[in-house]
């Protein structure tokens, strides 16, 4: 059995544990992936009840014309993480994803790296157990149809956990692309979940209980608009997620009671960038502490401007960290020098201590 580093014993060892996308992979097949969207839905209500004592700030964005790069820490007084994290809705034309990312979990006490995780496939188990979670909280109660805007690599994500997390049974499914809904339709076959596929977005909302859209296009998109959607129903709007990049028009939101998960953030990235600033928002760590109502009557029209916020990744690697720390389901890498005499970090390069096997091809 290996240990993750702990001690300050451990943490001496010059190796940090590393889940890599084949162990992320591996770890979904073992566990599955509604399972671990539970687990992580878990360990961020459970963070966000604790909301207060972390270090918030919206993250770090640097935009360029095709896209965003972006930081996202965030820490309390046991673990810090950060993640990086891009949005590059035009990658996909070119055979490159939209989002990609990887994570890192550190120990507050010491500072040293305990883990550094891929988060491309994390991410979106994350925003599925996120959108679940909320709608919890949210949706009609007895929801089970569900409306899917945008099929891309999110998708199937979101409907597992709203299969898991709220019982749904019937995902209706639009994308401007059809072939992005086969593939959707596809990949879910054998889920045990009714999929409708229809041919344009107001087909789609028909009927609906959830709506989530899910779309990428570097622009103020309207996915939605206000006639299309009744009232009662929950929305789950988590595409729009940069400035100049949203998928609700202004009146839907504004008829709405909106929810979202870091004000500061969310006014910057979410679709209530369209609105003053002053316009009312419920931050949800509020509705899950239960000092701020979530859906108080059928009639009511709520809406998730979901954006990702940095506690959502603190609470999945955090969660990736206890699953893996007492099995081997994990690699380990040199991160980290560790010389004897912490104080003679030089003395590494004294050729005795290099081992020449990990120095191919170095003259
Ligand atoms: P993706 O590129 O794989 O998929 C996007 C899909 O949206 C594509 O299939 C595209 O054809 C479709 N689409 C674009 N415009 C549309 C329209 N007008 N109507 C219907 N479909 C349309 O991207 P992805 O990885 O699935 O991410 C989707 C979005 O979610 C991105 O904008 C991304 O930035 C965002 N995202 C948000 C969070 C969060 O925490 N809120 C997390 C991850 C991704």
């Amino acid at each position: 059995m290996v240990l993750i580093m702990k001690t300050v014993d451990d943490l001496k060892s010059p190796n940090i544990s590393f889940i890599s996308v084949t162990q992320m992979l591996s770890l979904i097949q073992t566990y599955s992936a509604g399972m671990l969207i539970e687990g992580i839905a878990e360990h961020i209500k459970e963070d966000f009840i604790r909301w207060d004592d972390f270090d918030k700030s919206p993250r770090f964005a640097a935009h360029s014309q095709e896209g965003v790069i972006e930081l996202m820490p965030t820490g309390n007084s046991d673990k810090f993480s950060f993640k990086y994290v891009n949005g590059h809705p035009k990658n996909t034309k070119v055979g490159l994803q939209t989002v990609t990312a990887f994570g890192v979990l550190s120990d507050v006490a010491s500072g040293y790296p305990l883990m550094l995780s891929e988060m491309t496939i994390l991410t979106a188990l994350r925003t599925a157990a996120t959108s679940a979670l909320v709608a919890e909280y949210l949706a009609p109660k007895n929801s089970s149809i569900l409306a899917m805007i945008g099929c891309g690599a999110q998708s199937e994500f979101q409907i597992l956990a709203f299969k898991h997390i709220l019982g749904i049974t019937h995902v209706k499914l639009y994308d401007i692309d059809p072939s992005a809904m086969t593939k959707c339709a596809d990949n879910l076959k054998n889920y045990d979940i009714n999929i409708e596929l229809c041919s344009n977005a107001h087909e789609v909302v028909c009927g609906a209980h959830i709506i989530t859209t899910c779309t990428a296009d570097k622009k103020n998109a309207t996915i939605l608009t206000s006639d299309m959607v009744s009232d009662g129903v929950h929305i789950n709007a988590i595409g729009g997620d940069c400035p100049g990049k949203t998928e609700l028009e202004d009146k839907l939101l504004e008829r709405a009671t909106v929810f979202v998960e870091y004000e500061p953030q969310t006014r910057i990235e979410g679709d209530i960038q369209q609105l003053t600033s002053t316009s009312p928002v419920i931050e949800m760590h509020h509705v899950i502490r239960g000092t701020k109502a979530g859906r108080t009557n059928d009639n009511q029209l709520t809406i998730f401007d979901g954006v990702g916020f940095a506690i959502e990744d603190y609470s999945a690697l955090r969660y990736m960290y206890n699953l893996v720390k007492n099995t081997n389901q994990f690699q380990q890498i040199e991160l980290v020098a560790s010389p004897e005499n912490p104080r003679n970090l030089f003395g590494l390069l004294d050729s005795s201590n290099i081992n020449h096997a990990d120095c191919k091809g170095v003259a």
